[in-house]
């Protein structure tokens, strides 16, 4: 079978915030899915090599913010893009800390949760956790981003580590030759209307926040 197929399958963009041992830590996940509406589960896929991972099954505990198509892609670029074991991935992104030591995010979300593992199945590659609900938002504002729009409007790619990564993410080329590629996290300039050339020096990239000097041309 062509896993290229699988690509029809949808998700969402999460923010999934654990309790670190010096600092809060967060990553972003496309894999949340509700289980049982009584008692409350869902379930979340998580790579073993991930911080977060780690954190989880030596906690029991994380939050899930669930992101808006509001939510930027830099917020997402800082927590998707890099680990959370040696750096404040949370150090430019707005969030409060729950009394539990868990972050959730501020911005722009659509709603949080708190969630306790009641199980977990390993994979190959990566952990399933399955985790009841047991706090969260009454409500929920704005609209909640899919993986499709997250792709197609943010331009954003998946990395190594997320569990719909598909070497192809990394191969697909359909723009010019002239356009430049991030190489913290692929994203790709192509704007025609503002040439990589013209931006100013203080540009940093939408998605991981890198500055200029990371880009080179893709070719
Ligand atoms: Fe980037």
């Amino acid at each position: 079978m062509n896993p290229i197929i699988l690509r029809t399958l949808s998700y969402g963009m999460y923010a999934i915030g654990v309790r670190g041992e010096q600092r809060p830590s967060a990553c972003i996940v496309n894999t949340v899915v509700q289980i049982t509406a009584d008692p409350m589960v869902i379930a979340v896929s998580i790579n073993h090599d991930n911080y977060t991972n780690e954190r989880i099954k030596a906690t029991g505990e994380f939050a899930v913010s669930v992101l808006s198509e509001n939510t930027s892609g830099t917020v997402i670029g800082a927590l998707g893009f890099s680990s959370g074991r040696h750096a404040d991935k949370l150090a430019n992104v707005n969030y409060k800390v729950l009394r539990e030591g868990v972050p959730v995010l501020r911005e722009d979300i659509c709603c949080w949760f708190l969630c306790k593992v009641v199980n977990s199945i390993e994979t190959l590659t990566h952990t399933v956790f399955l985790a009841e609900i047991r706090a969260g938002s009454d409500e929920y504002k704005g609209t909640p981003m899919t993986y499709e729009y997250y792709h197609r409007v943010i331009k954003g790619k998946a990395p190594k580590n997320a569990p719909t990564y598909q070497i192809e993410d990394d191969q697909q080329d359909t723009s010019p030759e002239e356009s430049y590629i991030c190489t913290i996290c692929g994203y790709v300039h192509d704007d025609p209307q503002h040439p990589f050339e013209e931006l100013p020096d203080d540009w940093v990239c939408p998605i991981c926040g890198a500055p200029k000097s990371v880009f080179q041309i893709k070719g």
